[in-house]
């Protein structure tokens, strides 16, 4: 499965926001499935283990999602998974080739290349990169900023957390991990220009200083951390160690993975950002402490 494809589904995710008229959040996947003339249905709730299914039967299309879960940040993203099987290129004539019925299991933990690409649309479609770098802007810096979105784009704090890696327009590093092992890394661009730095592997242990912080998180709740530790990028990318970051993590609620946000309220300020004139000047009127935390 190649990365240019996975950026291509993220593309036409946004396309088709944008093409439905949203221009602020939450983008609505259930008003754009309608308005594509597919049934969309709830699930019956004695069906377990998918998220969502997508039927094709002649000329109808029927869209199944979960809401067992009551949670409208998961409903969003299966509904907008499933939309992905209907708009994507390929996707509808391989599922009629597989007998019409494709039945999907949640986000962001398959392998198989339609499954990856759809959660990619669904990503593309609910936080498209316009909105989700101009509320990063004008939000906190960091894992409150992560979480405003996800209640703003009324997507999960996964989602979030991972387009805003991807669309920041500051230094953000983004790592989620289960028990001390990374899962996975998202580096927002201004991060990897921080220097030369380390490959986080999939395995790979959290440094030894980031394993004490995981104490005081329970599993398989959601905490937020209310003090925010400091480390540099030399203990978790073999960075500069004179960059410092802030690190915060949050319990992600299921099978005990959790969210390590790094950022700075320093580097935001990042000399080395594009930035006109005017919004310099602005700049220097607006106290720093304007970014609160
Ligand atoms: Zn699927």
């Amino acid at each position: 499965m190649g990365k240019f494809r996975l950026t291509m589904a993220c593309q036409l995710g946004e396309k088709i926001a944008e093409e439905a008229g949203y221009r602020e959040f939450p983008v609505e996947p259930l008003a754009i499935a309608q308005s594509k003339e597919i049934t969309v249905q709830a699930k019956p709730s004695d069906v377990k283990g998918i998220s969502g299914a997508l039927i094709f039967a002649g000329n109808d299309a029927t869209l199944i999602y979960s809401n067992e879960y009551d949670n409208l940040g998961f409903e969003n993203f299966c509904i907008a998974h499933e939309l992905g099987h209907y708009c994507l290129p390929g996707h509808p004539e391989e599922i009629i080739q597989q007998g019409g019925t494709h039945l999907s299991r949640a986000g962001f933990t398959q392998n198989s290349s339609i499954e990856l690409e759809a959660d990619h649309f669904a990503s593309g479609l609910l936080l498209p990169t316009g909105l989700t770098r101009q509320f990063l802007g004008e939000t906190q810096i960091g894992l409150q900023g992560i979480i405003q979105l996800a209640e703003k784009a009324q997507c999960s704090r996964t989602a979030a957390a991972i387009r805003a890696a991807e669309c920041s327009p500051y230094p953000m590093a983004v790592i989620v991990s289960q028990g001390n092992e990374i899962a996975y890394a998202f580096l927002s661009e201004a991060f990897k220009n921080l220097g030369k730095l380390s490959y986080l592997r999939k395995g790979s242990p959290l440094p030894e200083s980031a394993t004490l912080n995981f104490n005081g998180v329970p599993e398989n709740v959601f905490a937020v951390r209310q003090q925010c530790a400091e480390t540099n990028l030399k203990i978790w990318f073999d960075g500069m160690a004179g960059i410092k970051l802030d690190e915060e993590i949050l319990g992600l609620g299921k099978y005990g993975y959790t969210l390590t946000v790094l950022s700075s309220d320093e580097l935001a300020d990042d000399p080395y950002e594009e930035d006109d004139e005017e919004a310099e000047l602005e700049k220097t009127w607006t106290p720093r402490f304007a970014y609160g935390r």
